[in-house]
């Protein structure tokens, strides 16, 4: 059975302190609440907050992610963060490629490759974001331009070291705009994926995969979303901020 994954991305977002209440609140629903072996929540926190928040929850049902990492093993990078770092505080997950980075920090499919690669040696796992822009949308590029990502950041990837890639789909006019895919677009997408999948790789593999849905999702949408028969959950922006508002998507599961 694929693992269904609710995520929550809270870019630069809470004190470390506030940090502490949102994850304590999240563990304290789970402990009232156990997920199925088959479910997991997934906190992309700041850098800063990693190690106090890995002390904090159990492992059982939450794993701690960094939301980006440096492209270089170690060295003279001043101010940059290593996988391995990463790895040493106590994360299990990377969010890698968000639409974000790839805008203001102008990573490329290239970097992101080394990215990916960087983090699989650590045995971190990449919750690698795909997504076209509004304007490529609007030319029906959409699926060139998601190909072309996974083509050039994912698919060089031999078939075991790919199994351990969760993706997220996020149309990049859908995140933080309130205007999240339908999902009948969203749906479209994930089969889309999964069918290049089992193409470069193998059906079992693409049944295997976990692919989630970002942009906009929240506790009114996500029941709709997370019912589509190729979403396997959500990387969720702001509705994760909310603790009361998380817990309800986490129910959707
Ligand atoms: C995100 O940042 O990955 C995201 C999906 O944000 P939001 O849910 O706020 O659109």
């Amino acid at each position: 059975m694929r693992t269904r994954i609710a995520a929550g991305n809270w870019k630069m977002n809470t004190t470390l302190q506030d940090g502490i209440e949102l994850a304590k609140a999240i563990q304290q629903f789970i402990n009232n609440f156990p997920l199925e072996s088959h479910k997991r929540v997934v906190l992309g926190i700041p850098f800063t907050h990693i190690y106090p928040i890995v002390q904090e929850v159990d492992y059982k049902h939450i794993s701690v992610a960094a939301q980006n990492c440096a492209k270089w093993e170690k060295g003279a990078y001043t101010g940059e963060v290593s996988a391995e770092m990463i790895r040493s505080v106590g994360a299990h997950y990377i969010i890698i490629g968000h639409s974000e980075r790839r805008q203001y920090f102008h990573e490329t499919n290239e970097d992101l490759k080394t990215k990916v690669e960087l983090c699989l040696k650590q045995s971190l796992r990449p919750i690698f974001c795909v997504g076209e822009k509004l304007d490529e949308r609007e030319q029906n590029k959409q699926f060139e331009v998601v190909e072309k990502q996974l083509q050039e950041s994912l698919f060089h990837l031999d078939a075991e070291h790919f199994s351990h890639i969760v993706i997220a789909y996020e149309p990049v006019w859908a995140i933080g705009t309130g205007k999240n895919a339908t999902p009948q677009q969203a749906q479209e997408m994930h089969m889309f994926i999964r069918q290049l999948i089992a193409k470069r790789y193998s059906p079992t593999l693409a049944n295997n995969i976990t692919i989630l849905y970002g942009g906009s999702c929240n506790a009114q949408n996500a029941a709709l979303l997370f019912s589509q028969p190729d979403i396997d959950g959500g990387l969720i922006g702001g509705a994760s901020l909310k603790t009361n508002e998380f817990i309800e998507i986490i129910k959707l599961l």
